[in-house]
């Protein structure tokens, strides 16, 4: 497919006209701040998915005839659009049912289960995996301003880390990691370094080949794409040394009772009937992402985060957290009102935000908070969407005393 890279803020604006779940059964907008739970779903992800379920619907890599032949035309062509989309390559591309199957899929088949270093910012999805396949777990503290803290990470590594797992971007905080001073500690400690790139992707540019990290994990629903798929980068020399984490069909080279030997990557990661419809769908997603200047995309979520906050800041009854310069997700309590009580009123307003422990249990802790609220943004995101957040926290003030 051709792309054309329209000029941002006119592009992103007309955006939201291509997100038919913006709108509400009665025909009101939808303030929709919550993207970084799940993105809206624009128009031509929905068209490709119903195509392939419909009329194109077929298996791949197996069957003789012509449909199925098509269907793995396709699945395979989605394969490098999604690679390209991350600056990788289709061979290195391993599908997974998300982000944290992706990591999962590497703290269970990385050869050696040694020490990993993980930061205290990070989703139950870059905690729980490590732990359940045995892997003992450092976690590096964050600075006072919610960033990891890459000089205790220098303090912290020894020759004995194997791997080094942090979030690109906070799902809480909206924290961006400086991944290149990253990767060259995890390197120069003789560790492989993953970044879990959920939140990164969907906000920023994102180029695996000049990040100089080893593995990625990304998820399509954050990037405007279905649930129940996602992928793990991971560089071909590494992913060769991987042995298979489950089998099935599909994965396999040769099967005989004997012993089987095995397809290679990324087909050995990939047991069983593939999502092929969301397959097809995470690739719409990248097309649709790839129409726009992804830097555009960035500067229009820094710029609305900038606004928030400011916003947020003027009230005076507001504790903010995490960084100023933080990519489109914005961490917030209200004094006196539990999220959950923001999060309810505000819905009666048609605004959406989270709220909760955000898996990242650790961090609210750290935080010392059970819960924050949390606004977060996507590419069809607009002051309106602010404007009607505001008025919403005034009405929750007024009805709390
Ligand atoms: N990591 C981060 C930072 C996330 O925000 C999320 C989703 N909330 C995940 C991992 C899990 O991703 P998935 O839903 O694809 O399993």
């Amino acid at each position: 497919m051709t792309t054309t890279t329209l000029t941002a803020p006119a592009a992103l604006k007309s955006a939201r006209d291509d997100f038919p779940g913006l709108t509400t059964d009665q025909g009101k907008t939808w303030h929709y701040l919550d993207s970084a739970a799940t993105a809206q779903k624009p128009r031509a992800v929905i068209d490709a998915m119903a195509r392939a379920l419909g009329e194109d619907y077929a298996t791949v890599h197996r069957g003789v005839y012509a449909r199925s032949a098509n269907m793995t035309v396709a699945y395979e062509a989605a394969r490098r659009t999604i690679a390209g989309f991350i600056g990788g390559h289709e061979d290195e591309l391993v599908f997974t049912r998300g982000a944290t199957e992706a990591i999962n899929l590497l703290a269970y088949s990385w050869p050696k289960k040694g020490r990993v270093l993980l930061s205290a910012l990070e989703h139950h999805s870059n905690i729980v995996p490590w732990q359940l396949a045995g892997w003992q777990v450092d976690v590096c503290p964050l600075t006072t301003d919610g960033r990891i803290d890459l000089d205790a990470a220098e303090k912290m590594l020894t020759p004995e880390h194997e791997m080094v797992s942090f979030a690109h971007v906070s799902n809480v905080l909206g924290s961006m990691l400086d991944e290149s001073r990253a990767a060259q500690l995890a390197h120069k400690a003789g560790a492989k370094l993953l970044l879990d790139g959920c939140q990164a992707v969907p906000r920023m540019p994102v180029d695996v080949a000049a990040l100089d990290c080893d593995f990625y994990a990304l998820s399509a629903h954050k990037i405007y794409g279905p649930t129940g798929i996602g992928a793990l980068w991971g560089r071909a020399d590494l992913l060769d040394e991987m042995p298979p984490w489950q089998g099935g069909g599909a994965m396999i080279d040769k099967v005989t009772f004997a012993g089987t030997t095995y397809a290679p990557a990324p087909q050995r990661f990939e047991a069983g009937t593939p999502a092929i419809t969301e397959v097809i769908g995470f690739a719409a997603a990248c097309d649709y992402v790839m129409q726009f200047d992804r830097a555009q995309i960035q500067a229009h979520e820094a710029s609305l985060v900038a606004e928030v906050r400011e916003a947020l800041r003027a009230r005076n009854d507001v504790t903010l957290f995490g960084p100023e310069a933080s990519a489109g997700i914005v961490s917030f309590m209200l004094d006196g009102v539990h999220p959950h009580d923001l999060g309810t009123i505000l819905d009666e307003e048609n605004v959406a935000i989270r709220a909760g422990h955000h898996c990242a249990q650790p961090l609210m802790e750290l935080l010392d908070v059970p819960a924050t609220a949390r606004a977060s943004f996507g590419i069809y995101s607009n002051q309106d969407d602010i404007a009607a957040l505001m008025s919403g926290i005034e009405r929750t003030k007024r009805i709390f005393g």
